[in-house]
């Protein structure tokens, strides 16, 4: 590995304040920097001034081209490169860049969903500079990273609604600081840092696979001998190709400017791990796309292929991505930080309670947000969180927040020392916080670790909905607070009802049992496990309320948003069911015949010399052979018949029918094609087995 020097390196191609401090005039950096911490309007006078300096630097880094880069409703990034160039006559062209070029962009949006809301006539969208995450050279073009709405001003995107809840709760938390008397902060933000898990296989094993090629994970496959039994990977020593992968890939990612910090194996064979240092939540949730985007570019160079997938083999650990959302404020004040006294943090206690009430009352939400076909084979694995949502909080702050509700004297846990019993090896301060990885939404010392998400999806929306939802516990509280006579007494009335009031969403046990989920039933909390389920609950009324009153998502935005998780589910469980079927008739069915065929030929030619010769084995493998042969075209044949009337179902009720239906049949077929595996020959087998794909990358 080449020597780097990292802080050199380090957002060496992003056009961040130290690049704007030095290339733009006094008062347009001012007013610039002003947009950015403040969330004021952009002021367009000064735009050509940005455009002009933005320009010089991206050619001088190599750009050509610049690029309006937005994260339409289909999960991933999009983008559309216009040249610099421009010709001036005579055969001559300039390099040019206006103000106006910066802010807007007018790409046709006809073909990116839009969940009805467009009709075709209209199919402009419209692009706009989103100043407050910082544009950035990748591949030589200047990408500008901009919200995306249609001709007649929907957002069709996921950034739009993000920077619409980053206001809100701007606006709400606001009002509470100042009751405690703070005037000195300006702007009240979310912070996110998102941990994301992914596998690493061969290239090759990628390319013989159609399951991998299409839906990004294995429909068939029999377990390996060997599984994650031995728990010997999971924070084990990085193979070589890996390690090379990783430092490439940090070094790609710290030239963005993205803080790529933590790398580790995870639990499962050939599964991975990165976390970056968390930012504001809309550059924490460009640079998770960013992040997903270099996993997936840079393996080919290694020889491997990462999948983002959430469940890329059964039986093996699933992939999420752990959502670290915390409160705080422009002056760097944590709101979710307990400090040391955190019973006599009003703040903290009033910050924790709007957590508390958001996560209990939009529940729904919360699993809405991370509900998609993939994310549906992870959660409620028994590695994966359920669907049920409850709130960690860890033995000292739950001991706290019961002596509130009870009114009884809180005993501080004072921080334990413990020894290793080793002279040399110096006693450490034990964590106040303690760890349950099986709480879907939990406290983890300043911040709020949201577990459900899956690996592949874009982290906006979880993140649209704790900013609104915590927005609307403020709103509440700014309203039951502000103007009261004794603010303090209120104060505490207020916290204690309010996490008196939402207890039932606490809870510090194992939340993968079975016993939990029978208490979670009984305390009256949601539990969708399937993400059609859970889309139909989108739009209830107190959710559109809840949007709209801050504006977040009209509630035509909403609708066209719960019909394009309807689609996108339906979409990919047809893609899925059409692969298992081509897969069984075209792969499967004819390697298994010709494996047939030749234990014929062995009887057939053994018996030809003596009947007495044992062909029992030979025959008993053709006749199993040849009765899973027929049941897999039958199941193939079942499922193709089944998939096309789904097609033939708006998507709402194709989902259903799909839960109902189809997938019984698609783990059928499965189930008899893993059997045809055990009992083929390694030679026969047309695809790379779970045996081969795992444990390959060394
Ligand atoms: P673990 O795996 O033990 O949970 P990691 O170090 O892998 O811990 O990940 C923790 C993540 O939480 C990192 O991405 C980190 O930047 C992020 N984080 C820490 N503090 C905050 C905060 N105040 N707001 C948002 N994210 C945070
Ligand atoms: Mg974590």
């Amino acid at each position: 590995m080449a020597n780097h020097n990292i802080p050199e390196l380090f957002a060496s191609q992003v056009f961040s304040e130290d690049v704007m401090r030095e290339r733009l005039p006094k008062d347009v950096y001012r007013s610039l920097l002003h947009t950015i911490a403040e969330g004021s309007e952009i002021d367009n006078s000064i735009a050509d001034v940005v455009a002009g300096a933005m320009k010089d630097w991206a050619i001088e880094h190599g750009a050509t081209h610049f690029t309006h880069w937005f994260q339409p409703l289909s999960g991933v990034t999009a983008e559309k490169h216009d040249a610099f160039l421009s010709p001036v006559g005579g055969g001559k062209a300039i390099m040019e860049f206006s103000g106006k070029e910066l802010i807007k962009g007018e790409p046709d949006a006809s073909s990116f969903p839009s969940g009805g809301l467009r009709a075709t006539f209209e199919a402009r969208g419209y692009t706009a500079w989103d100043p407050a995450s910082y544009a950035f050279i990748k591949d030589g073009s200047l990408y500008i990273p901009t919200a995306f709405c249609s001709y007649t001003g929907e957002a069709l995107d996921t950034k739009t609604p993000l920077l619409r809840s980053m206001d809100a709760i701007n606006r709400e938390g606001l009002r509470i600081l100042r009751l405690f008397g703070d005037t000195a902060t300006k702007r009240v933000i979310t912070t996110v840092g998102a941990e994301q898990e992914y596998f690493l296989i061969d290239s090759e094993h990628f390319k013989a696979r159609r399951d991998l090629a299409f839906c990004g994970r294995t429909l068939f496959g029999a377990p390996a001998v060997k599984g994650q039994e031995m728990e010997d990977h999971y924070f084990g020593a990085i193979p070589t190709r890996v390690a090379e992968y990783m430092h490439e890939l940090d070094l790609e990612l710290w030239k963005l400017g993205i803080c790529s910090k933590t790398k580790h194996n995870e639990s499962a064979p050939s599964q991975h791990e990165l976390a970056p240092i968390y930012g504001t939540v809309n550059i924490g949730v460009d640079h998770n796309q960013l992040i997903m985007e270099y996993m997936k570019k840079l393996a080919p160079r290694f020889g491997m292929e990462c999948l983002l997938a959430e469940k890329p083999f059964e039986g093996i650990n699933g992939s999420g991505k752990h959502n670290n959302w915390s409160l705080g404020t422009d002056t760097g004040v944590n709101l979710l930080k307990p400090g040391k006294t955190p019973e006599e943090n009003k703040l903290f206690l009033l910050s924790l309670s709007a957590v508390i009430k958001a996560v209990d009352d939009y529940q729904d939400l919360l699993r809405l947000s991370s509900a998609t076909a993939g994310n549906d084979c992870r959660l409620g694995g028994n590695e994966a969180p359920p669907s049920v949502i409850s709130v960690f909080l860890g033995d000292e702050l739950d001991a706290l927040v019961h002596s509130i509700i009870d009114g009884s004297a809180y005993s501080k846990k004072s921080s334990k020392y413990m020894s290793f019993g080793v002279s040399t090896v110096p006693s450490i301060r034990r964590d106040t916080t303690d760890r349950n990885r099986t709480s879907p939404f939990a406290f983890t010392g300043n911040k709020f670790e949201f577990r459900m998400i899956g690996s592949a999806q874009n982290i906006a929306l979880a993140n649209i909905v704790l900013n609104t939802a915590v927005a609307a516990s403020f709103r509440e509280f700014a309203d039951r607070l502000e103007g009261v006579e004794d603010f303090d007494k209120e104060l505490s009335r207020l916290i204690r009802t309010t996490l008196k009031e939402h207890q039932r969403i606490l809870f510090l046990g194992n939340s993968y049992s079975k016993e939990w989920e029978a208490e979670a039933k009984a305390r009256g909390l949601s539990n969708y496990k399937t993400s059609p389920e859970a889309y139909e609950h989108f739009t209830d009324e107190k959710n559109v309320e809840l949007f709209t009153s801050f504006g977040v998502m009209s509630e035509a935005e909403m609708l066209s948003r719960r019909e394009i998780l309807y689609e996108s589910y339906r979409k990919t469980k047809n893609i899925e069911a059409r692969t298992m079927v081509e897969m069984t008739l075209r792969d499967f069915i004819p390697a298994v015949s010709r494996y047939v065929s030749e234990l014929s030929d062995a009887v057939n030619s053994r018996r030809a010399i003596s009947a007495a010769i044992d062909t029992s084995v030979e025959v008993e493998l053709i006749e199993r052979l040849s009765a899973l042969l027929s049941r897999a075209f039958v199941g193939a044949k079942e499922l193709e018949r089944v998939e096309k009337l789904a097609q033939q179902k708006s998507s709402p009720e194709a989902s259903f029918y799909f839960i109902k239906t189809v997938n019984p049949k698609m783990d059928s077929l499965r189930a008899i094609v893993d059997e045809m595996e055990t009992l083929t020959a390694r030679e026969h087998w047309p695809v790379p087995t779970y045996g081969d794909i795992l444990f390959s990358v060394r």
